[in-house]
């Protein structure tokens, strides 16, 4: 075990032993001060890791301190809104995911069950909504909440925000079906009118100039984004550990902020030396690169620990992208902040017809020259496993095989490994004997 998993399995445990808010603030300010989080960060084998895990602590640590308001945000949000109005945000899913690697999934989960949150519940909502229970989230002054493609978020929030007595600052806002000049008009007076009543609510004006600024940081950070989705096109040698699907925190929760740019900069200067190194490797190291098979990752995968990765490392399978990085928005206009927000939620292709999904994944299969698609079928999720056969079918008119991967991303007891072993082996065997 190497000094960072150390650091990391000693939290874990401590956190376990002392499973409160107060003792996380308290692990959250240490972990956060300058010197321990500059030496932490030194620990990080990859630079990816580094800024990821700095930018993480950094804006939980926020969120935990009690300095500054603190909004819950559904995942799908563009949380540009949260930092243009100066609330932290703290993203529920995202959460429940780190629950599930800090090995608290079994408690959270069946603290839901106690309070009878039905068991067909997607577990991220219920593991949150456990740790809402047992008292483990920062207390939000607001909960905004989008209903694009999760069902369940709506109704959690509704109940997170019952528990905290703040039903009158919870917003839940309608994402229409479909994408038009008429619909972006829609959903940026929603956007414009919860904000100027979350700002009445803080005794302030809507600052304009702070929407700008954000919107700005936004592009930034989404051109830095592309580029890393650019430098992956081409990319087979990765640091170690790298996983992509570690970035949904600051793919969703800091667009918009400094970190968010700081964090997608440093992961294409990374990568971008890996590609050098990748040309400039041996042959022997090209010719291994050369025989991998692509593979693009669809929704999300198990924060306990696993061998899917490994797995597919072994067998010189490599996930090149997954889904949860495309870039599906336009450059935003920090002029028209809220015309520019709605856009960007309207362009996510979860929303409205199936077929915008499945677009979106055939033209991630050409970019990235995909051998396989593993759609994670996670546990509750009706949207991305309603749209399963319809995307499998639309994959094989490319000649690309699609595994449907049942499981959970945070309860292991609902995830077979041995079955998943099995089947990931029959689908490699497929790809195998098309080559
Ligand atoms: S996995 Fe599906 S149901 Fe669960 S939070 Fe994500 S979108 Fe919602």
């Amino acid at each position: 075990m190497g000094i960072t998993d150390k650091i990391k399995e000693n939290i874990k445990v401590k956190i376990q032993r002392n499973l409160d808010r107060n003792y996380i603030t308290r692990v959250l300010n240490i972990l956060g001060s300058k010197p321990v989080l500059s030496t932490y960060g030194s620990t990080f084998s990859s630079q990816s890791d580094k800024f990821l895990n700095i930018g993480s602590i950094r804006i939980l640590k926020k969120a935990y301190s009690g300095k500054y308001p603190v909004g819950f945000g559904s995942l799908f949000l563009a949380h540009e809104l949260f930092h243009s109005l100066g609330i932290v945000p703290f993203l529920p899913e995202v959460m429940a995911g780190f629950t599930a690697g800090l090995g608290l999934a079994d408690k959270t989960l069946k603290e839901a069950s106690s309070r009878w949150y039905t068991p067909d519940l997607c577990t991220f909502h219920r593991s949150a909504s456990g740790a809402v229970e047992l008292d483990l989230f920062p207390k939000p002054d607001f909960i905004i909440c989008a209903n694009l493609a999760c069902d369940a978020a709506q109704k959690t929030f509704y109940i997170d925000a019952v528990r905290y007595g703040i039903t009158g600052n919870y917003y839940l806002i309608d994402i229409p079906f479909e994408k038009s000049e008429r619909t972006v008009d829609y959903l940026a007076e929603q956007l414009e009118d919860v904000s100027k009543d979350v700002c009445k609510k803080q005794g302030k004006n809507l600052d304009m100039d702070r929407f700008s600024e954000t919107i700005s940081l936004s592009n930034k950070f989404r051109s830095w984004a592309i580029r890393v989705n650019e430098v992956r096109k081409k990319l087979l040698l990765y640091p170690k550990n790298f996983n992509g699907l570690n970035f949904i925190l600051p793919f969703h929760g800091l667009a918009g902020t400094k970190e968010g740019v700081q964090i997608y900069k440093n992961i294409y200067l990374e990568l971008e030396n890996f590609l050098s190194r990748q040309e400039n490797s041996a042959d022997k190291t090209c010719e291994r690169l050369a025989k991998t098979k692509k593979i693009l990752w669809l929704h999300l995968r198990p924060y306990y620990k696993n061998n899917i990765f490994s797995m597919l490392e072994e067998n010189n399978y490599r996930v090149v992208f997954e889904e949860i990085n495309y870039v599906y928005w336009p450059q935003l206009d920090p002029e028209k902040p809220f015309e520019s927000l709605a856009l960007k939620m309207l362009s996510n292709p979860l929303n409205g017809s199936i077929q915008n999904r499945v677009n979106a994944i055939v033209e991630m299969s050409r970019q990235y020259s995909i051998d396989g698609v593993i759609l994670f079928a996670h546990w509750g999720c009706r949207h991305s496993n309603g749209g399963a056969r319809i995307i499998k079918d639309s994959l094989k008119r490319m000649d690309i095989p699609l595994l449907v991967l049942d499981g959970d991303c945070l309860n292991r007891n609902n995830s077979s490994e041995g079955q998943i072993s099995t089947r990931l082996q029959g689908f490699m065997e497929i790809i195998d004997s098309k080559c």
